[in-house]
């Protein structure tokens, strides 16, 4: 607890809202059973390399937060051999900020050119966690789209919004041809674009050109001469959108008083300035692809410069999305000016730590 400029505030506390969302999300695209390729049967090229496959604005807050999953076993891998995969998991989940980014569109686009071979809209945009999983491919899907593409390739492009796809079935697209936007239909608890490439029978990595399960390792073996040359499927990426990145932020800011986890990650409770009589003042920041241990620090500055309020935690579980909450409370009114929160994730031990994010958020009391 710290006072500034005659007042005391203390950072009441840290709602930690550990929000477990996407436990539930399961894809089927086409089943393949046991079947699994050896990495000395990678699949060939295919006649051109892959674009992202959706148009991501500045302010939209994409990310991807699941990959193929490699690991053979019960557990979960990425190519990268890090953990933004879940068991099973056979595509690649492109998510977007909320719920707002998604009434506002962003376009789902071809990775490759391609004939539409089958479509399925009017699933509503629920989260599963409110329906329940769906009880076939299309209603676990949702709202979707399969493009098959010269060679033995096809994508899949599942959970799209109801009502967005822009193309039927039979019709030729170019690469990067619009087919609907990413929506939140189908077995999918936050908006996000479900991308699956396979090649005949088998489900492919982009990010290596290797089969699901072929082992986190094969992104790793290039050189060693064993089996196919593992390599990236994906074209020029103008975007940065295909970078591998173990975590970051999904949404940071201010309201009058704390609020539910799930408004603040929909982007439903968010403030530009706040009354000085606002009997509350909370600073959220909502994280992905955290791991247990690492550490978190919330500092509220206030408009003199001097720090109101600091907490640290540090994570005991894993957990996919997070938000956090640090509310002072304290009598109004509140000196007015500019506060300053920030919000620092770190990984690591003593010898090498890694600054997950680091940010910093202002905000106006008047
Ligand atoms: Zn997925």
């Amino acid at each position: 607890m710290k006072s500034a400029g005659g007042w005391v505030r203390g950072l009441r506390d840290v709602a930690l809202l550990a929000v477990q969302l996407l436990a539930g999300e399961f894809l089927a695209g086409v089943l393949v059973g046991g079947i699994s390729l050896a990495a000395a049967q990678a699949p060939p090229p295919p006649d051109a390399k892959f674009q992202p496959p959706l148009i991501c604005g500045i302010d939209s807050g994409c990310r991807i937060q699941h990959y193929v999953d490699q690991d053979p076993g019960p557990g979960a891998r990425d190519y990268a051999c890090g953990h933004l995969s879940y068991d099973g998991h056979n595509g690649v989940d492109f998510a977007i900020a909320n719920l707002a980014v998604m009434q506002r569109g962003v376009d789902v686009v071809a990775a490759a050119a391609g004939v539409v071979t089958h479509i399925h809209d009017g699933e509503a945009d629920i989260s599963m966690d409110e329906t329940g999983p769906g009880d076939s491919i299309d209603g676990i899907n949702g709202n979707s789209v399969t493009l098959t593409h010269k060679g033995g390739w096809r994508s899949l492009y599942a959970h799209l919004r109801r009502g967005s796809l822009r193309v039927r079935t039979g019709q030729e697209v170019a690469a990067g041809a619009s087919l609907g936007q990413v929506g939140l239909s189908g077995n999918s608890n936050f908006p996000h674009l479900h991308f699956t490439l396979h090649y005949r029978d088998w489900i492919i990595d982009p990010f290596t050109g290797a089969p699901q399960a072929s082992g986190c390792a094969v992104a790793n073996d290039k050189q060693d001469g064993g089996g196919a040359a593992a390599q990236n499927l994906w074209g020029p990426d103008a975007t940065g959108l295909l970078a591998y990145r173990p975590g970051g932020l999904i949404d940071a800011g201010f309201t009058a008083a704390s609020a539910p986890s799930q408004d603040l990650l929909q982007g439903l409770a968010r403030e530009t300035a706040l009354p000085a009589d606002s009997p509350n003042f909370t600073f959220w920041a909502a994280a992905w692809g955290l791991r247990r241990g690492d550490s978190e620090t919330l500092r509220v500055y206030g408009p003199d410069g001097n720090l109101v309020g600091e907490t640290f935690d540090r994570l005991e579980q894993e957990g996919a999305l997070w938000v956090r909450q640090a509310s002072l409370q304290a009598s109004p009114p509140w000196p007015r000016g500019t506060y300053r929160a920030t919000y620092k994730v770190e990984r690591g031990g003593s010898d090498k730590t890694l600054v997950i994010l680091d940010i910093e958020r202002n905000i106006e009391v008047r």
